[in-house]
């Protein structure tokens, strides 16, 4: 097995990002992919605050920025491997061993940048359902709806950004919140109001995604009176939050109630030499912007902390 300078786990914002600063710091970095490069934001239809990324003949997509940071990391050197990671074994401190489904690893210093899953409803007929008519994107399911009616679930950026984006295609979109006020930003939340395609059901929960093959109703109660109601639709599009993709870290670093990873401001982990940024350890912030500006810190602290070592 050849020993890495550093490996990188994941290959969103946080993960590419902190590949360029470790490339052009000449670590030589190896960036373990995924299941999908570039994370959550490949599969965002619009970008529209990452600062520097504005143009007057087009709003960009996620799938472009992605495209521009895989470039501009690779320019430098960073070797972006698509592959994920099964196991690490961090215990024995550095080298750390990552296992692959392809390959194993030794790296003198780890980046842990997973990022984090669209959260389940947890309802009977959620899972039956997924890819006929449940959906957890937008940008790449919303194609299929093109003039039928559909809901979305949950009140939040997310499910106002993706209940926009989807009146391109869908003939009459319903959001279903379980309060009677938005969570996301004021911004959204206008467009949303003013779109005239989309309309709001308040105080109200998903109990059950019911069909034949595809989905056909929600069955839906409403928390204030207990009323409950069958509502017909051809798609549920659920925006409920995320989970960190922390699970093959348990008992390796320590992580807080909800698996996020526990980081200090220097983006250490627990374990001296693994280190980690962008949305398995922050839960507040969870924007582009912030996830880069993650991904740098932990490169230069991870960086120091090898030429200090030397
Ligand atoms: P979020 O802000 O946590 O909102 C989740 C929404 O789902 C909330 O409205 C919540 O209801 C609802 N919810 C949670 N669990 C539920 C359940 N079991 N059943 C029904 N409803 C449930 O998540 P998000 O919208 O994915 O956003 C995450 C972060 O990314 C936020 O910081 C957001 O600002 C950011 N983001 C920003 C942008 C942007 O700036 N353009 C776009 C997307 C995301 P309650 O409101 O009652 O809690």
């Amino acid at each position: 097995m050849e020993k890495e300078r550093v490996v990188i786990i994941g290959s969103g914002p946080a993960g590419l990002t902190a590949a360029l600063y470790t490339a052009r710091g000449q670590l030589n970095p190896v960036v373990i992919a995924g299941n999908q490069l570039g994370g959550q934001i490949s599969l965002t239809a619009e970008v529209e605050n990452y600062p520097g990324f504005f143009f007057d003949d087009h709003t960009p997509t996620g799938p472009e920025l992605v495209e521009v940071m895989q470039k501009q990391a690779e320019h430098f050197g960073a070797r972006i491997v698509f592959d994920e990671v099964v196991e690490v074994d961090f215990t024995k401190g550095s080298p750390f061993y990552i296992k692959t489904y392809g390959k194993e690893y030794l790296a003198d210093a780890v980046i842990v940048t997973a990022g984090a899953s669209p959260r389940r409803l947890g309802v009977p007929g959620e899972e039956a359902f997924i890819g006929r008519g449940v959906s957890y994107c937008g940008t790449c399911d919303g194609f299929f709806f093109r003039g039928k009616d559909i809901v979305v679930v949950g009140g939040g950026d997310s499910a106002m950004e993706e209940a926009i984006f989807l009146t391109r295609f869908a003939n009459s979109v319903r959001v279903i919140h379980r309060r009677d006020q938005l969570r996301a930003g004021a911004t959204l939340q206008k467009r949303a109001f003013a779109n005239e395609k989309i309309s709001f059901i308040w105080d109200t929960v998903v109990e059950e995604i019911v069909g034949n093959g595809t989905v056909q109703a929600v069955k839906v109660r409403n928390v204030k009176s207990e009323e409950t109601a069958v509502l017909p639709t051809d798609g549920v599009f659920i925006f409920i939050g995320h989970y960190p993709n922390s699970k093959f870290l348990e008992g390796q670093v320590e992580l807080d109630e909800h698996g996020y990873v526990i980081t200090d401001e220097m983006m250490r982990t627990s374990v001296e030499g693994v280190f980690a940024a962008g949305e398995i350890q922050d839960a507040v912030y969870r924007q582009i912007a912030t996830s880069v500006g993650q991904g740098c810190a932990a490169a230069l602290q991870a960086e120091r902390w090898l030429s200090e070592r030397e």
